[in-house]
């Protein structure tokens, strides 16, 4: 069935995606005119064709939201030190002010000390051990971008998340964990599962915020999610088919939902937008101007 954008139950992340990419790039807009070009580096190591797909993309949104971009292409055989001096030197550029290393790396480099060399204030995908800190202490830093994506999602689609009931299926570093450390920030009482939970079908359905996070298709049915949830899919599955799909199965969830995002349209559009927005963030901050002052008035205001 094809997605009907009208229908109210659908979260449109292209369509938000595409919003959050808009305010960040009139916050670019008045970056610059103060002097200040935020400039985006990533950092690819090696050739995994998904990465490549990944990085290009970036690229393309960064430099059409107004970011001065590069990447740093290296090959599979980098070896640790190479990679930490790169790093290095990218942490002295002060014309880089956001720096994302592209997971995952080659097998035989491991990811953790590259991260925990990034500086905790260009790390922009919030991945380093000074950044994962800060979340869960409440301070100010970096945040995961799938994660903040998702509850950009939730805020934008008018979904209460203080008192709510919050389950996230997926403890990874990169999105359950964090998505965890977010919700509970904003007073949602959360449970976070994973592959030992005992009973999921049952604490699925006492959620009023149901997060899939997995990688497995239509592991979550349309009979585990409660009636009026919002149900957020960030599960990216290669069917036999060649489609993309989710870790819901749409068809039975949406039935049943008050509010779902579709895969592809989903939560994906919304990891770019908050890299982006996470970038002028680093940069407004680098130049020490308030992201407040940022905002550009609307034409004829
Ligand atoms: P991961 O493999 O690191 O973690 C998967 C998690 O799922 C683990 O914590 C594991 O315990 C849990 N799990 C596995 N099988 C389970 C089961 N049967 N029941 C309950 N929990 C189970 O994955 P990840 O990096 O967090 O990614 C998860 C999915 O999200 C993947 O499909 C990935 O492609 C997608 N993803 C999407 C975006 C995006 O931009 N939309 C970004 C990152 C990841």
């Amino acid at each position: 069935m094809p997605l009907d954008v009208t229908d109210s139950t659908l979260i449109d992340g292209k369509a938000i995606a595409a919003q959050v990419r808009a305010e960040v790039a009139q916050r670019v807009v008045a970056l610059r005119a103060r002097g200040v070009h935020p400039g985006l580096v990533v950092v690819l190591v090696g050739e995994d064709p998904a990465s490549q797909v990944y990085v290009r993309n970036k690229d393309k949104a960064a430099v059409s939201a107004g970011f001065a971009v590069e990447t740093v292409r290296l090959p599979a055989s980098t070896g640790a030190d190479d990679l930490l001096e790169v790093v290095q030197a990218l942490n002295a550029d002060p014309a880089k002010h956001g720096i994302l290393l592209q997971l995952p790396l080659p097998p035989g480099l491991d990811a953790d000390p590259i991260l925990r060399a990034l500086d905790p204030t260009k790390d922009v995908d919030g991945l380093g051990p000074a950044n994962v800190a800060a979340l869960w202490r409440g301070e100010e830093g970096m945040v995961p971008c799938t994660p903040a994506g998702c509850i950009e999602l939730l805020d934008r689609s008018g979904v209460a998340i203080e008192g709510a009931r919050a389950v996230v299926i997926g403890r990874s570093q990169l999105v359950g964990k964090p998505l965890a450390a977010l919700l509970l920030a904003r007073n949602a009482t959360v449970t976070l599962c994973h592959s030992r939970t005992r009973d999921l079908p049952g604490l699925c359905r006492e959620a009023d915020i149901l997060v899939a996070a997995v990688g497995r298709t239509d592991l979550v049915r349309g009979d585990w999610v409660k009636p009026g949830a919002a149900v957020l899919d960030v599960g990216i599955n290669r069917g036999a088919d060649g489609k993309l799909r989710g870790d819901v199965a749409f068809a039975e969830a949406r039935e049943v939902a008050g509010k779902i995002t579709p895969v592809p349209g989903g939560v994906g559009p919304m990891t770019i937008a908050m890299l982006l927005a996470n970038t002028a963030r680093a940069a407004a901050r680098a130049a020490d101007v308030p992201w407040d002052e940022l905002v550009v008035a609307a034409p004829g205001a």
